[in-house]
């Protein structure tokens, strides 16, 4: 899959980048809300996983811009909060904004493969699948 990753933390961005490329995904990395938009504008994405607290335009602004787009030009790309949020309250929020899933940070092999798995498997719940940990409240 050709996946867009948008996190402003470098670390993530080279953990989430190795775990994708490791299976065998094409990876492109964006560092804030108002790039990840520009490159969904000029190039073609299977995925985007979306940190959810970033400078300019946070996750939140940015999957509900991506979605108000997708009203008028069609399509919907899977989005995966990728959180520290990872709480069930925060749930209505990430659906409302129009994540599909989200995991957890840190961010595993396991958690992050079995979100794709879920919702890009035929027999998905509509649920929004929670597979994060409640033991990292803190993101930077
Ligand atoms: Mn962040």
């Amino acid at each position: 899959m050709r996946v867009l990753i948008a996190e402003d933390h470098p670390v993530n961005q080279l953990v989430v980048r190795r775990l994708l490329e490791r299976r065998g995904h094409s990876v492109t990395v964006v560092s804030d809300g108002l790039a990840a938009l520009s490159a969904l504008e000029t190039s073609a994405f299977d995925l985007v996983l979306m940190d959810i607290q970033m400078p300019m335009m946070d996750g939140l602004q940015t999957t509900r811009a991506i979605r108000l787009r997708e009203a008028t030009s069609g399509g919907r790309i899977p989005i995966i909060a990728v959180t520290a949020h990872g709480m069930r309250g925060d749930e209505d929020t990430l659906l409302e904004a129009g994540f599909d899933a989200y995991v957890a940070k840190p961010v595993s092999d396991e958690r992050l493969f079995e979100a794709i798995r879920r919702f890009t498997s035929r027999d998905r719940s509509r649920r929004l699948p929670f597979l994060g940990s409640t033991r990292h409240p803190m993101e930077k």
